[in-house]
């Protein structure tokens, strides 16, 4: 941030506008509640537009969608799929391998809700969690629970699979159906803020890993098209939720690498270009990917096995304790 600015996008704020400066995370926010209120419509107030929960549902009886993780899952552990589940899933496929799979962890997953909450209060109060770890842990963790079913015939993840518990809970119960799912989700929020910045969805959670597999070769994106106006300010690496996909678009020219984000890990949230007060960043149609070696690429398309799974360096601690 500039000397002078208090928080990320104060300069965007005031020379474009609080409404310009958030259009992207108002439309997230209207995004995951509105998803949240379709399933609602239906126990809450009989208007059944949408049946069933993230993990499995029709729309207005014509349109299923299903999970394709649980869909793995479930084949791993024996269960055969039915014609509708399997539709379902390949639709869900298709649409986030299109528009970016970590796209469902910005603008549908209900826990994201949680884990932006945890770094805004971790940015407000100026709390800088100094636990590292690598951001690979979470294709480890994915292997871990397609292992599971196949040599158990168990799906353990669903049992502690925070998304599904929290949609589900909110969804059969409202805030008082989450049972324990409330305490999954003040663990993640005190994890996140006290133990490792963005440390659950940026470092752990296997769902976002499939799905940012999903979308690596999704065509739209962010690009730092703007770059040259750039005037280092960081706003854009504050409010990223996977701040180390920023720095080879904004700042590799010089390495004749492009503006194009084409990081798998970027979630098409918009934060950075809702705070850059220089209009570098904006959405575009293009495919991309990550640089080689770069660190919390999964382990398979990096091969790399000098990179350790656990990064014993001390954090960075630079002003705002952000990370490049
Ligand atoms: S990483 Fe996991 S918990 Fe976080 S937003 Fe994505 S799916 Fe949800
Ligand atoms: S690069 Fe921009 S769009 Fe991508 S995750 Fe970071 S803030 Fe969101």
């Amino acid at each position: 941030m500039n000397a002078g600015m208090d928080y990320p996008g104060q300069i965007a704020i005031a020379e474009q506008g609080w409404l310009k400066a958030h259009q992207w995370l108002l439309l997230r926010r209207l995004s995951q509640l509105g998803i949240l209120a379709l399933f609602l419509a239906g126990p809450v107030a009989g208007v059944w537009i949408v049946t069933g929960n993230l993990s499995a549902s029709m729309t207005l009886d014509v349109l299923p969608l299903t999970d394709p993780l649980l869909l793995t899952q479930s084949s791993l552990s024996g269960t055969l799929p039915t014609l509708s589940g399997l539709i379902g899933a390949l639709i869900v496929l298709a649409f986030y391998a299109l528009v970016g799979g970590r796209v469902f962890c910005a603008w549908v997953c209900p826990v994201n809700l949680v884990t932006d909450l945890a770094a805004w209060t971790g940015r407000c109060f100026d709390i800088r969690p100094s636990g590292k770890l690598s951001r690979s842990l979470r294709y480890w963790l994915l292997g871990l629970i397609l292992l599971f079913p196949l040599l158990t015939g168990v799906m353990v993840w669903e049992f502690v699979n925070p998304v599904s518990m929290t949609h589900r809970g909110l969804i059969f119960g409202g805030l008082w159906g989450l049972g324990w799912a409330w305490m999954l989700l003040l663990c993640i929020f005190l994890y996140d803020l006290l133990m490792v910045r963005r440390g659950w969805c940026g470092h752990l959670c296997p769902v976002g890993a499939f799905y940012g597999l999903l979308g690596s070769r999704a065509l739209v994106r962010v690009a730092a098209d703007g770059r040259e106006r750039c005037d280092d300010c960081m706003d854009c690496f504050a409010v990223c939720p996977e701040p180390q996909v920023i720095k080879p678009a904004l700042k590799g020219a010089a390495k004749g690498l492009g503006p194009l984000i084409g990081d798998i890990h970027c979630t098409n949230c918009g934060r950075c270009i809702d705070v850059c007060s220089k209009d570098v960043f904006r959405f575009t149609l293009g495919r991309g990917r990550p640089p080689p070696d770069r660190e919390g690429t999964p382990p398979l398309m990096r091969l790399n096995p000098r990179i350790p799974l656990f990064d014993p360096s001390p954090p960075a601690n630079r002003p705002g304790g952000r990370e490049e």
